[in-house]
């Protein structure tokens, strides 16, 4: 009896939870503005979370942050859209494929977590949104209002903290999450919006504007 309870411990590999857990920056417009539905799609299920939809060119795309996350998950899981059933960042993707362990991707995304939350944190009180935005969203009026600042040193210097973890999350965004072949997830307008926020206090810093 005792050596077949040891031969049933052995069998039974550890299943380690997904990675996923407490990060969603696939779903919470820290990666992505909006996410493109594909033709046919039933999106009863987003409309029934209330999601907000924009279409331009016959693509229709959904609004993030996805109302559809709630408290760390998302309300629609089994009615999800099949894009966001074939997601996957290029984290998850390595560690799938053994390239990247558990361990060392929950790492990465406590860090990344960690600053995107910071990076919210911060421009939600100086931007005071009317509503839930993408980080792109907080980055425009953000940048307008550095861009026409009459004393740059003085507001560079109080934000200091904030462009570092700009910069910071920008790097490990593109280094670690980002995947270069979604159709539906385009990162390209956040990515340009915060490049050129990084790039504006660089060429700032060097008193070259
Ligand atoms: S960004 Fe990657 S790790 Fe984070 S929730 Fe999305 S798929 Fe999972
Ligand atoms: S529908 Fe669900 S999986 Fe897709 S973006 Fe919204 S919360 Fe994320």
């Amino acid at each position: 009896m005792r050596q077949r309870r040891v031969e049933l411990v052995e069998q039974v590999e550890p299943v380690e939870p997904s990675i996923c857990i407490d990060c969603s920056m696939c779903c919470d417009g820290t990666m992505y503005r909006t996410v493109d539905i594909e033709a046919g799609e039933d999106i009863a299920p987003l409309q029934a979370a209330a999601v907000a939809f924009t279409v331009e060119a016959e693509l229709t795309s959904f609004l993030q942050p996805c109302s559809a996350f709630c408290h760390g998950s998302c309300s629609i899981y089994d009615g999800r859209p099949s894009v966001c059933r074939k997601y996957r960042c290029a984290l998850l993707r390595r560690v799938d494929a053994g390239e990247v362990a558990y361990d060392e991707a929950r790492k990465l995304i406590a860090n990344a977590t960690a600053i995107r939350d910071r990076v919210r944190h911060e421009l939600e009180r100086l931007v005071q949104p009317q509503e839930p935005l993408a980080l792109d969203g907080l980055y425009k009026p953000m940048f307008a209002r550095w861009e026409s600042a009459t004393d740059r040193a003085a507001m560079k210097k109080a934000q200091s903290r904030l462009i570092l973890d700009i910069t910071a999350l920008r790097v490990l965004l593109s280094r670690y999450f980002e995947p270069r072949d979604s159709e539906s997830h385009k990162a390209e307008e956040t990515k340009n919006l915060a490049t050129k926020f990084i790039d504006f206090h660089v060429i700032d810093f060097h008193g070259q504007r």
